[in-house]
């Protein structure tokens, strides 16, 4: 009997492990092509991972695959190894992985079309005439020659000419020409800039120099914003152009502003393809086609790009690397930023994480000298650093959550024709408990830790160690009870701005009113207008975009970060604090930054406004090591949500004795919780946490790996969601 031909699929399905189909007797299904095959009373669409001779599972039972989609790999190999390390590191099934890292109409089984390009040609009639034909109509006769000189124009070289639709019509209308269409080229090993760079300062050139080297090596590029980093980003790609390879370049979720893109477009001749949210999913999948086959040279996007396959990778840059949107909150969440450096890394590629304020981890890394620290410590253009001043809101009245002293410093800034921008600290921290009339912060008995608010249970607990206890009613410094969770009172914030300035616009910018397409530019747009206005934003308003008529920024509420039982609530503000700092104003508009906080006097609000946002991170740094947190740890979440609180914080206690049997606790090794989650209620669900903290990757993945089991064979109760979160940005 002939060997059979067995292929093996990753189907995106959540189950660990991959699918064996029966294929064609004889026939060669290439690695990284799409099939498509029956699954149960379903059709899914798979890719092939494996052709073999013999399965683990019953031969007679394997069902035929129905079709080959691809007749070559449709995925290469390096991005192949991109999901398979993808899928490993966040411990999620490949066949999920795939999903995650295709286009949509990939995985719904199309095809990949690339655009045409089209150009003018002579007919057989027009290459009949002589050299000089057409004499007596002088355009007709210029288009003539050019087409006999160089055989073909397209619409650029037309309009570059000079040569009118008429004069091609009637050209036509004799039979002379005719369109035809082609593939755009794959780039080639040229001089692709056509705008003059900037002549670079000491400081890029130094950081420039260091990018030529074309082999992997990760640089952290820090300069604060308006440091001239975007120009050594250009000119970086420009030597990566001229040697024929392409650029990836990623950005956070909404810092994609046509700005940037044009900043791209206008230095280079070659194709820039920019792949964001307002792109349909056929733009998507042409994007993903131009990149794969090297007509686009450069590829901007956000976190989803990292999976873009390139033709020939020369450098990847991240800029504003810090940027929380590069991590995906939900299904497989990777982070865009780490699989980049592994890609890197494997290509062989440089690759640059740039931006004003480093994430601890990545500054953990160029301290250890793992990645190279190239700094930019002075601005480019002309604008002067605006003034920061903190408010004391201790024992003050509270208006929607702005004090007086913000509300006057609102009303002079619009009645001088400036725009403000107003921040709350809506997401990502932690609530914690403070007292109004002092400050006093509940703070952990057993760490130094801020407890975190658990309001639906009336209890304060600490993420840190386990310790709970009730809420206070008094304030055991002063005995006041005017104990107010961190951040209350902001949400009515846009109400009371409202009242105040009837007569002036508000704007608010977060992600559910950008959430349409073109909503964020159409907002942004607005702004630029630079009519008086007040801007009421999240986190998402402090990256990308530069806001020259802003000329006051208030900072609602800075105790949301520096009490936070987030761990990463302290890194968080700084970041906010000096990124909004430096968007806003300009050289003839200096810009002023108003803090409101309840412990002016806080140390690390001091070190960050005395020293800048470097020392107060090696500050905190010193502080992450003390508490045994990342990046000296590693750090995974187990999340369980569901409508019946009781059942899922019991699933994650029965995973975590379970786990314990196996991977006792140890120092190296720590279990806490579950805890309830710091948004404990979430569209109806329950949400409960069990973390996980180890010394080293190692560790770490062993555990996951064995949590995995247990969330496969274990029999978990059917109104229960589980996900896994390794390197959790949100606590
Ligand atoms: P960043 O990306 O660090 O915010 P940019 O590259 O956008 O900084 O530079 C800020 C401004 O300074 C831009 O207007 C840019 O054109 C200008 N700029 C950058 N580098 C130079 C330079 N070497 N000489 C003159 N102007 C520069
Ligand atoms: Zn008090
Ligand atoms: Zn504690």
């Amino acid at each position: 009997m002939p060997p059979k031909t067995i292929i093996r699929l990753a189907l995106p399905v959540p189950l660990r492990r991959l699918f064996d189909y029966l294929g064609e007797e004889g026939r060669v299904y290439p690695i990284g092509a799409r099939v498509r095959v029956p699954f149960g009373q379903r059709e899914l669409i798979g890719i092939v991972i494996e052709q073999t001779e013999d399965s683990e599972q019953d031969l007679d039972k394997l069902k035929p695959a129905r079709a080959l989609l691809d007749e070559n790999e449709l995925i290469p190999s390096d991005i192949r190894q991109l999901v398979d390390f993808c899928s490993r590191y966040y411990q999620c099934p490949l066949g999920e992985a795939y999903n995650t890292a295709l286009p949509k109409l990939l995985r719904n089984g199309e095809a990949v079309s690339l655009p045409q390009q089209e150009f003018l040609q002579l007919s057989q009639e027009g290459l009949g005439l002589p050299p000089g034909g057409l004499a007596k109509a002088r355009k007709q006769a210029a288009l003539l020659t050019a087409l006999q000189e160089q055989g073909k124009l397209d619409k650029t070289d037309l309009k570059r000419l000079c040569i009118s639709n008429a004069v091609v019509k009637a050209m036509q209308e004799k039979g002379l020409l005719c369109w035809e269409s082609e593939q755009l080229p794959t780039i080639k090993a040229e001089e692709q800039q056509k705008q003059e760079a900037l002549e670079l300062n000491d400081e890029q050139s130094a950081a420039l120099e260091q990018l030529r080297y074309q082999t992997f090596a990760c640089y952290l590029l820090e300069g604060t914003t308006g440091s001239g980093k975007t120009e050594v980003y250009l000119q970086a790609i420009a030597e990566v152009l001229r040697q024929g390879k392409q650029a990836l370049v990623m950005i956070p979720e909404i810092g994609l502003t046509p700005q940037t893109l044009g900043r791209f477009q206008n230095r280079f001749r070659c194709p820039v393809v920019a792949i964001h949210s307002g792109l349909n999913d056929k733009e998507r999948l042409q994007a993903w086609g131009m990149a794969k086959s090297g007509q686009a040279g450069i590829i901007i996007g956000t976190r989803s790009s990292v999976f873009t396959p390139l033709y020939n990778p020369g450098i990847i840059i991240i800029d504003e690397e810090h940027d929380l949107s590069f991590k995906q909150q939900d299904g497989v969440r990777y982070s865009g930023r780490d699989l980049a450096i592994f890609r890197a890394q494997k290509a062989g590629i440089p690759i640059v994480l740039g931006t004003a304020t480093p994430s601890l981890e990545t500054l953990h890394n160029a301290i250890q000298g793992r990645y190279h620290h190239l700094r930019l410590t002075r601005r480019a253009g002309a604008a002067r650093p605006p003034a920061i001043s903190v408010d004391d809101i201790k024992q003050k009245t509270l208006i929607g959550g702005l004090s007086q002293n913000s509300l006057d410093a609102i009303g002079n800034t619009l009645a001088a024709g400036n725009q403000v921008l107003v921040f709350l600290n809506r997401r990502g921290f932690a609530p914690s408990l403070i007292c109004h009339n002092c400050g006093w912060v509940a703070e952990c008995r057993h760490c130094s830790a801020r407890m975190t608010l658990h309001k639906a249970q009336r209890q304060l607990r600490c993420h840190h160690c386990e310790a709970s206890m009730p809420l206070p009613t008094q304030c055991p410094k002063c005995f006041s009870q005017e104990l107010i969770g961190q951040g209350y009172g902001t949400q009515r914030s846009e109400e009371t701005l409202q009242e105040y300035f009837p007569e002036t616009q508000i704007i608010r910018i977060d992600r559910d009113s950008t959430r349409k397409k073109q909503a964020m530019h159409e907002l942004l747009h607005e702004v630029d207008q630079g009519q008086p206005c007040i801007l009421l934003g999240t986190q998402m308003l402090a990256k990308g975009h530069h806001f020259p008529n802003v000329t006051l920024v208030v900072i609602v509420d800075a105790d949301g970060g520096l009490f936070s039982g987030d761990f990463r609530g302290p890194e968080r503000m700084g970041q906010l604090i000096t990124q909004v700092a430096g968007r806003a104003g300009r050289a003839e508009k200096p810009g002023r930054v108003i803090i409101q906080s309840h412990n002016k006097d806080h140390p690390l609000l001091e070190t960050l406004l005395e020293q800048g946002y470097h020392l107060f991170a090696r500050q905190i740094l010193r502080e992450r090591q003390l508490a045994n947190m990342p990046p000296y740890r590693q750090l995974a979440l187990l999340h369980c949500d569901s409508k019946d609180g009781i059942l899922a914080e019991s699933y994650l206690q029965g995973l975590r004795q379970w786990l314990e049997q196996y991977a006792p606790p140890t120092p190296e090794r720590v279990y806490l919780g579950p805890f309830p989650a710091p948004m404990e209620k979430r569209k109806q669900m329950f949400r409960f946490q069990l973390q996980f903290n180890c010394e080293n990757r190692r560790q770490m993945q062993q555990l996951l790996q064995l949590a995995g089991q247990y969330l496969e064979q274990s029999k978990m109760p059917h109104n229960i969601r589980c996900s896994l979160d390794v390197d959790p940005l949100d606590m």
